[in-house]
């Protein structure tokens, strides 16, 4: 196969591969990166949102030539039960800025000119080729090399950087890490609704290449843990919802089943209405937080993005966590090249001490009890209805008197979920929100 030496070798060209390959190329490295997907996005799935500041940090003109669909102005947050949703609502004319914060994206456009950005800066890409096993010096144990499914030995490298996102197998295969416990990953699904341009804006009140995005919890995951999600693009809409693997197996529901329901809201319906549905795919998500994080870092090799469980799911960050954690393992991997020091595990380390100090691991250690306290099945089924019972019994005019509406409203939640539930409920959200 190929008879040289590279200075990094970087398996899969999802954002985290991307993010670390351009980084080391464009600073000089000899740079590999191998892709399974017949092309880069070929096989990714992901909502999207990009979140523009991770990627600023890499291509700071990313704007001038990516495929961008809609930046975003408005963030609606849903709770819903089955016939309602109550929620909030934030629109602000100041996204409409210079340098939008956040965009939507179709990932098969966006990696694949992702992928012309890092060939650009001089890396060598090469699709359609699955990285089957990490190489190893036999006496010192140290990763030099990968072997993959084309004929020939294998390929050397200083470094292999694994950005195989949450479905590799290679670091598991190759011991780095356990496999994934089924309460750390969420199975998501996703369709793609595809609409007149005009119909779409007008049904969401856009103008230009404005775009809404909206979040979605309640009981449309049916007592699961999970959420929902509708968001715009220039003319289509990408709708999508997941829950827990375990929760999954649990209840017996199906993914396909829950999108359906979804899609039939009485406040989802009208949105898709007489849209034509052309793309349909599911992927995992992690979703174990900080403690599921493996080891990240030993003699000749380096885990970035998902499969390093670098997932935000309280924010529905992820795709910002990738491109963060390959850009802070380019610059690592660059900067021991350039003292012509071995990129063995001692210094390898100052990846992870350099993680630690970033809103990366900032994050995900903030919320470490977060998903502990979020598979409760009362916040998908109890709350929403509560919410929904004492919102309406508020707002309808019926000639109650609103002392006696307010007692009621108090009532139903210590009748139905008694003072000890709501207690600990709130105590275990606060402490996971610390
Ligand atoms: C439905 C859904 C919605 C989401 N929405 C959002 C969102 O709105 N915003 C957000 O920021 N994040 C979102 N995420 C999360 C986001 O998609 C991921 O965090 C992100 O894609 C991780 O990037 P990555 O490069 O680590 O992995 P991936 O994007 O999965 O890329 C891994 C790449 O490695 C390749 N590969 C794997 N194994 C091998 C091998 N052995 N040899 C060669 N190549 C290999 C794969 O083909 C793939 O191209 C969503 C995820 C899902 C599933």
């Amino acid at each position: 196969m190929i008879d040289e030496t590279f200075d990094a070798i970087v398996v899969g060209a999802g954002p985290a591969g991307n993010a670390c390959a351009y980084t080391m190329a464009s600073r000089g490295l000899k740079v590999l990166q191998l892709e399974r997907g017949e092309y880069p996005g070929s096989k990714n799935v992901q909502g999207a949102i990009l979140y523009a500041d991770a990627l600023e940090k890499v291509i700071p003109d990313f704007r001038e030539d990516a495929p961008l669909e809609r930046h975003v102005i408005e963030q609606r947050m849903w709770m819903m039960n089955d016939r309602s949703v109550s929620g909030m609502q934030y629109r602000s004319d100041d996204f409409n800025e210079e340098r939008p914060n956040r965009y939507t994206i179709i990932r098969a456009q966006f990696d694949k000119w992702f992928s012309k950005r890092v060939q650009a800066a001089g890396a060598l890409v090469i699709c359609e080729t699955t990285v089957t096993e990490l190489v190893r010096n036999t006496q010192t144990g140290r990763v030099i090399g990968v072997r993959t499914d084309r004929a020939g030995g294998f390929i050397k490298a200083d470094v292999v950087v694994l950005a195989e996102g949450v479905n590799g197998l290679l670091g598991e295969r190759a011991g780095l890490r356990t496999p994934h416990k089924a309460n750390h990953l969420a199975l998501a699904v996703k369709e793609m609704h595809f609409l007149p341009r005009d119909t779409l804006e007008a049904r969401f009140n856009l103008q230009g290449d404005e775009g809404v995005v909206i979040e979605a919890a309640g009981t449309i995951t049916r007592g699961m843990t999970g959420t929902a999600f509708v968001y715009t693009n220039k003319e289509s809409l990408s709708v999508g919802i997941g829950c827990l693997i375990s929760d999954f197996k649990e209840t017996g529901e199906t993914p396909y089943g829950l999108l359906e329901g979804f899609r039939k809201h009485p406040a989802v319906a009208p949105l898709l209405a007489e849209s034509d549905v052309k793309e349909y795919a599911a992927h995992m998500i992690p979703e174990g937080g900080y403690n599921a994080i493996p080891q990240l870092y030993g003699d000749g090799w380096l885990v970035v993005g998902d499969a390093g469980q670098f997932v935000n799911a309280v924010h529905r960050e992820g795709s910002n966590l990738a491109m963060t954690t390959g850009r802070i393992a380019g610059e690592v991997i660059h900067q021991i090249k350039a003292r012509r020091d071995p990129l063995d595990a001692e210094n390898l380390s100052l990846y992870a001490q350099k993680l630690e100090k970033s809103f990366v691991m900032k994050d995900l250690k903030k919320y470490r009890n977060l998903p502990r306290a979020l598979h409760n099945k009362h916040l998908f089924t109890t709350y929403p209805n509560l919410i929904s019972q004492a919102l309406q019994t508020w707002f309808r005019v019926d000639g109650v008197e609103k002392k006696q509406k307010e007692n009621e409203i108090v009532k139903s939640f210590f009748r139905t979920r008694k003072f000890t539930g709501l207690a600990s409920d709130v105590w275990s959200i606060a402490r996971g929100w610390r």
